[in-house]
């Protein structure tokens, strides 16, 4: 399969969808956020991406299941789901002025499929890092899509990311199984081949990690580091644009050390990263050593916590993992 079709739909959708995060962030008002039942924030911006893209996955691949983060029960009713419905509604209007609430609100809920070991499925985080949206920080738009449980297909658009070149920002990563990395500017100018790479010192390697405490244990991480030999501190950053990083090689470590034991991961979190990063010649693992696995559902519950790294110190990772429990 050669998945041209898919790579360049997924790509263009991502690109346009981003247009949607960047203007409802440059004007975010406090009433365009609501807490989900979970606790964890949701914006307008989460809604409206999710919309544009479900819409133009369902045009272009009619019978694809879409597994995403967001479902529409959140814009049902009165009071505050009513005022997060119009802004929704009136976010995605800005672009697609021939939509209306019904068909928008309808898209956000068709997403609710959820991945198995047979078929296609999309997987989709409309905002990855919502917490890192909020405060200006980086956040990502991740789709995937997953055949018989495995990505094939990876793209993510990471508006606030710098470019290599001083005052750039905005990048769009992707990837396609067996045909390498790639990384872009998000305004469709040509885009280059990528490989993941570490130094050989562990003391030059550059690791990233979440910014959040409640997500991740940071001592823990610490840990793992001094193990390694890592000298210099890590970078912190919201979102699946870790992944970015290890994959162009700006950092060579992704280390995520869930602070909850029984924390499982969600695969619109990591699809899309992880085939970056091993499409670039990296490697993806859990903190076992395990594959991670998308054929089981809504949580990877196979795996635990996750090591993205250059293909030549993710053993050396492991190792130090292992020191430290
Ligand atoms: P990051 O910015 O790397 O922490 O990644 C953001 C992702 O962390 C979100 O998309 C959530 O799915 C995920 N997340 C939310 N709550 C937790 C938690 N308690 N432990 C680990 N990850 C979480
Ligand atoms: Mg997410």
């Amino acid at each position: 399969m050669s998945w041209d079709a898919e790579i360049r739909i997924a790509r263009e959708t991502a690109a346009f969808a981003c247009r949607l995060a960047v203007r409802v962030r440059a004007a975010l008002m406090p009433s365009d956020r609501a807490d989900k039942s979970d606790r964890s924030p949701v914006t307008v911006a989460d809604f409206g991406v999710q919309a544009l893209i479900s819409l133009d996955l369902a045009s272009a691949f009619p019978n694809d299941p879409i597994m995403a983060e967001e479902d529409a029960a959140g814009l049902e009713g009165g009071g505050q789901a009513a005022g997060l419905r119009s802004r929704v509604v009136e976010s995605v209007q800005w672009l697609r002025p021939d939509l209306g609430e019904n068909r928008i609100v309808q898209a956000i809920g068709r997403c609710g499929a959820t991945a198995g070991l047979k078929g296609r499925c999309w997987c989709l985080d409309p905002i990855d890092g919502t917490k890192g949206f909020i405060r200006g920080g980086q956040y990502a738009l991740a789709l995937s899509l997953l055949v018989d449980g495995r990505p094939v297909i990876g793209v993510m658009a990471c508006p606030n990311l710098p470019a290599g070149d001083p005052g750039q920002t905005g990048r769009i990563y992707t990837a396609v199984l067996n045909r390498g990395a790639r990384v872009g500017p998000l305004d469709g100018r040509p885009d280059t081949p990528i490989k993941a790479r570490a130094s050989d010192h562990p003391a030059g390697v550059l690791f990233c990690e979440s910014v959040e405490s409640e997500h991740v244990s940071h001592k823990r991480m610490d840990r793992v580091r001094q193990a390694f030999g890592a000298s210099q501190p890590p970078l912190r950053m919201d979102s699946q644009c870790k992944y970015g990083l290890v994959a162009d090689g700006r950092a060579g470590v992704y280390l995520r050390v869930p602070l909850e034991t029984g924390h499982r991961e969600k695969p619109w979190d990591h699809a899309a990263g992880a085939l970056i990063v091993q499409e670039a010649g990296g490697r993806v693992t859990d903190l076992h050593g395990r594959p991670l696995d998308f054929s089981t559902g809504q949580n990877l519950t196979r795996n635990f916590g996750i090591i993205a790294a250059a293909a030549s110190i993710h053993d050396r990772v492991l190792q130090a993992f292992r020191q430290t429990l």
